[in-house]
């Protein structure tokens, strides 16, 4: 999708720190990272938010998870990890190409909103 950063990162056009990438999904470092590992675990195919998921585009949210739990095997997250996507104004979206927050490596904040 034109004007998409996550788009451009997939495409390449704009430079990422890759973590993981298969035929569906790709993740990277978070350019503004919240804990000791932060990632990002994206679709390839734009979808906008979990509000855009439905039947004929959610197998790639089990994939998703597929991808990340082979993520978090590979980043030693074993200890515990949170999955984080956040939709919409409310919850502060600022990219607006579906993503889950990987956020590890340290005992996380009890607080969830
Ligand atoms: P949101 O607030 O939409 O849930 O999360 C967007 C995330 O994307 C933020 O944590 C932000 O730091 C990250 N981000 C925004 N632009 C870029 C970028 O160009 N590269 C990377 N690696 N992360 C980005
Ligand atoms: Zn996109």
């Amino acid at each position: 999708m034109q004007d998409c950063i996550f788009c451009k990162i997939i495409s390449g056009e704009i430079p990422s720190s890759k973590v993981y990438e298969d035929e569906y999904v790709y993740a990277f470092n978070d350019i503004n990272p919240m804990a000791p590992v932060h990632i990002l675990v994206i679709p390839k195919t734009h979808i906008s938010n979990v509000m855009d998921v439905n039947s004929e585009n959610s197998d790639i949210i089990a994939h998703i998870f597929e991808a990340i739990a082979v993520i978090a095997k590979q980043q030693k997250l074993e200890k515990g990890f949170r999955v984080v996507s956040n939709c919409n104004e409310y919850a502060g979206q600022t990219v607006f190409h579906l993503h889950f927050h990987i956020l590890g490596g340290r005992r996380l904040s009890m607080e969830m909103a």
